[in-house]
C-alpha cells in the first residue's frame, strides 16, 4: 500500500489557523489593534478601504521592531510575549499565541512598515500569501505601520462569503470600539474612505464611552466602582430608563480584554430585576480586574471566551456592586441627574471678564427654623441633586446620613414662586411644620399627583409609586428574612376557593408568602386566609389572583418571591380612580421618594413625568 500521510506545508497550515483567527476584516482589525497596544503605542490610526476588502492599515507609535525580529514575526508560533507554558497564566498581554501575523500573511498581501526606537533606520517588508516578496531598509519614524491589502486573495470561498460593506464595517466598528474602550489613555482613530469615522482622544473611561457612544451617553451612566481582595470592578452601567430592546450596548471586559461570558452578562441582567420591562437590555461597560494567574483566556484562538478559578464569587460581588451603584444614581429622571459630567464643563470664555465673586450672608437665617427659611427663600434648590433636595424634605430618618445638609441647598438663594391656588384646580396646601415648607400638590383625574418644584411640574402616578412602596417594602421582607411583622390579622379567616394545583402551590410556598405578610391555612375548598399584608387596598381573592399569575412564569433573572411581591405590589397599590386626601398625597410622596427607584414602577414603567421650567415657558412663547 502506498502511504498516504504527509506534513501539511507551513502555508497550508498558516491559512488553516487563518480560518480560525481571521474570519472576516473585522478579525484583522482586531488582531492588529492588540499588536499596536501591545508594542506600548500611544496613538493609533486604523484606515480601512472598502471595508477592509481592499486595505487595512493600522500605524502605531509603539517600539517597533528591529529587522530581524520583523521577519520573524510572520512566523507561526512566533511571538515576544511567552516563552514557557508556565507564562500562559500570567498573560498581561493581548496577544501570545503568535498566530496573527503569520495568518494573515498566508491570505492577503502584507506590507510591514516599522522601526525599532533603538535603530537608526527602519524596513519595509512585503509578504505575499506567505512568501517573502521583498525587504528593503527605509526611514520611518519609531512605531510599525502594517498593511493588510487584498485580504482573502487565495481564499476565493472567505472571500465570497463576506456580508456587505456595511455590515462588514459594522464589525470592523465593533472590534475598533471593544479595543478603544479598553484603552481610554491610547489615542485612536479610524478611518473609511477617507472619511474619518472616530477620533478618540486619551482622556478618562467616561471621557472615553461617551466618545464611543456619542455625547447624550453622558447623563445616561452610572459609574460602578467595587473592589475586593479577588477582583475588581469599575465601569458605568446605563440608567433603566435608557435601555435597548438589544444588546448592543453591553461591554464587559476583563484585565483590558473584551470577553463574552454569559454567566457575568446574567448577574448584570439581574442586578437590574425589576428596573426593566421583559425585553430590554441596559448598557454596561464594565471592568473586571483579577490575577491573571486565576485566569485562563486561552480557551479559543480569538481569545473572547475566558473561565475564572473563582467564577462564583466573582459573580456574587458584582451584583451588589451594581446594585449598589444603581441605588445611588439611577434613583430617577435623568434630568435631575448631572452628577459627575466631567464632559459638561463649558470651556472658558477668555473675553468675560471676571469679577471677584461677592460674599452674600443671610442674616434672617436660623437653622432651627425651617419653614421661615424655606419659605422665604425658597426652600428647595433647583437643578443638581434635586431628587436629592426632595428626599431630604420629604424623607424619613433613613435618608438624613447620606443626603446634603440643608444649609448646601439653601445656601444661594434663589426666589421660587410657589403659588397657593391655580385657575380650577383646588390647592391642598399641606401645612405641615416638620417638613416646613408650602408646596402645591393636587390629584387630578383620581389618578396623577401633581406637584412642583422650582425645576418644574411633576405628575406622579399614584397607582404606580403606591406599587414601588410596597414592592420595595416586601422585598426587603424578603431579603431579610424578618417574619412578616407588619401582617394584618383578620377578624375571620376568609375562605378564597381554588383548585388543588392551586392550593398546593401556595401551601408550598408558605414560608416566603408569610415573609411577604400572607398568612393562611389549608381548607378542604382551598385556603383560609388569616393575616394581609398591612398596606393596601387588595380583597384577598384578588391578592391570591395576583399570586398565582407567577406559579407557571419563570422568567429568567428575577426570583420567583419577587415575582409574586411585584404582583402583590400591583393588587395593593390603590387604583386609579381613589381620591386622596392631602396627607395620604405627602404620605405617599414620602415613602416613594425614599425608595431605591422612585422613578419606575415593579414592572418598569415611568412613575414620574416632569415639565420642566424650561418647556412650560417654551409653551408660553
Ligand atoms: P502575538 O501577538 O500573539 O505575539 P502576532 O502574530 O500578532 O502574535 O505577532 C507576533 C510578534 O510580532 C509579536 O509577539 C510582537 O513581538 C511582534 N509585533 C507584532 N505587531 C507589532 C507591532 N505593531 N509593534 C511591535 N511589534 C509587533
Ligand atoms: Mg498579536
Amino acid at each position: 500500500m502506498p502511504e498516504v500521510i504527509h506534513q501539511l506545508s507551513e502555508l497550508v497550515a498558516n491559512q488553516i489557523a487563518a480560518g480560525e483567527v481571521v474570519q472576516r476584516p473585522a478579525s484583522a482589525v482586531k488582531e492588529l489593534m492588540e499588536n499596536a497596544v501591545d508594542a506600548g503605542a500611544k496613538r493609533i490610526d486604523v484606515r480601512v478601504v472598502d471595508a477592509g476588502r481592499t486595505l487595512i492599515q493600522i500605524a502605531d507609535d509603539g517600539v517597533g521592531m528591529v529587522r530581524n525580529d520583523a521577519l520573524r514575526c510572520f512566523d507561526r508560533h512566533a511571538t515576544s510575549k511567552i516563552s514557557t507554558a508556565e507564562d500562559l497564566f500570567a498573560i498581561v498581554s493581548k496577544g501570545f499565541r503568535g498566530e496573527a501575523l503569520a495568518s494573515i500573511a498566508s491570505i492577503a498581501h502584507v506590507e510591514l512598515k516599522t522601526r525599532h526606537a533603538e535603530e537608526a533606520d527602519g524596513v519595509r517588508i512585503q509578504i505575499k500569501g506567505g512568501q517573502l516578496t521583498d525587504e528593503l531598509p527605509c526611514p520611518a519614524e519609531t512605531g510599525t505601520t502594517v498593511s493588510v491589502k487584498n485580504l482573502f486573495f487565495n481564499v476565493p470561498a472567505r472571500r465570497n462569503f463576506l456580508k456587505s460593506d456595511a455590515v462588514e464595517m459594522r464589525h470592523v466598528i465593533d472590534e475598533f470600539h471593544r479595543v478603544a474602550l479598553a484603552h481610554e489613555g491610547i489615542h485612536f482613530t479610524i478611518q473609511h474612505n477617507q472619511t474619518e469615522l472616530f477620533n478618540l482622544k486619551p482622556g478618562t473611561q467616561r471621557q472615553r464611552v461617551v466618545g464611543v457612544f456619542g455625547s447624550k451617553y453622558d447623563e445616561r451612566l452610572v459609574p460602578i466602582v467595587e473592589s475586593t481582595d479577588v477582583f475588581s470592578v469599575e465601569g458605568f452601567v446605563g440608567k433603566p430608563a435608557f435601555a435597548r430592546r438589544s444588546r448592543g450596548e453591553q461591554f464587559l471586559f476583563v484585565n483590558q480584554r473584551f470577553v463574552r461570558h454569559h454567566a457575568l452578562n446574567r448577574v448584570v441582567m439581574e442586578a437590574y430585576a425589576g428596573l426593566l420591562p421583559p425585553g430590554q437590555f441596559p448598557l454596561y461597560v464594565l471592568f473586571l480586574t483579577v490575577d491573571p494567574s486565576r485566569l485562563d483566556v486561552n480557551i479559543h484562538p480569538t481569545k473572547t471566551e475566558i473561565k475564572f478559578d473563582e467564577d462564583r464569587t466573582i459573580q456574587a460581588l458584582l451584583m451588589p456592586a451594581i446594585r449598589r451603584g444603581l441605588g445611588k444614581y439611577a434613583v430617577a429622571p435623568s434630568i435631575d441627574f448631572d452628577q459627575e459630567s466631567s464632559l459638561n464643563i463649558q470651556p472658558l470664555d477668555t473675553s468675560r471678564t471676571v469679577s471677584v465673586p461677592e460674599v452674600r450672608v443671610n442674616k434672617e437665617y436660623n437653622p432651627f427654623n425651617v419653614k421661615s427659611e424655606a419659605m422665604g427663600q425658597g426652600g428647595l434648590r433647583p437643578g443638581r441633586g434635586q431628587i436629592d433636595a426632595w428626599k431630604s424634605l420629604y424623607s424619613d430618618e433613613k435618608f438624613k446620613s447620606e443626603e446634603p445638609k440643608k444649609e448646601e441647598w439653601n445656601e444661594s438663594p434663589l426666589p421660587e414662586v410657589v403659588p397657593s391656588s391655580i385657575d380650577g384646580f383646588e390647592l391642598s396646601p399641606r401645612g405641615d411644620e416638620s417638613v416646613g415648607e408650602v408646596r402645591p400638590m393636587f390629584q387630578i383625574q383620581k389618578r396623577y399627583i401633581v406637584t412642583a418644584t422650582q425645576s418644574g411640574m411633576w405628575l406622579v402616578d399614584q397607582h404606580r409609586a403606591h406599587q414601588r412602596v410596597i414592592y420595595e417594602a416586601l422585598v426587603v421582607r424578603l431579603e431579610s428574612n424578618a417574619s412578616a411583622v407588619s401582617s394584618q390579622q383578620l377578624l375571620f379567616p376568609e375562605l378564597v376557593v381554588l383548585p388543588l394545583v392551586d392550593r398546593d402551590f401556595l401551601l408550598e410556598s408558605t414560608p416566603w408568602l408569610n415573609q411577604l405578610g400572607l398568612y393562611f391555612q389549608k381548607h378542604e375548598d382551598g385556603i383560609e386566609i388569616t393575616g394581609m399584608p398591612a398596606e393596601g387596598e387588595s380583597q384577598s381573592a384578588e391578592l391570591v389572583d395576583a399570586i398565582l399569575s407567577e406559579k407557571d412564569s419563570n422568567s429568567s433573572g428575577i426570583s420567583r418571591p419577587e415575582r409574586v411581591a411585584a404582583q402583590m405590589a400591583r393588587s395593593l397599590a390603590v387604583k386609579p380612580g381613589r381620591v386622596l386626601n392631602a396627607e395620604e398625597m405627602e404620605d405617599l410622596l414620602n415613602r416613594l421618594f425614599g425608595c431605591s427607584t422612585p422613578s419606575l414602577d415593579p414592572f418598569g414603567k415611568a412613575v414620574i413625568a416632569i415639565f420642566e421650567m424650561k418647556e412650560i415657558a417654551q409653551r408660553f412663547n
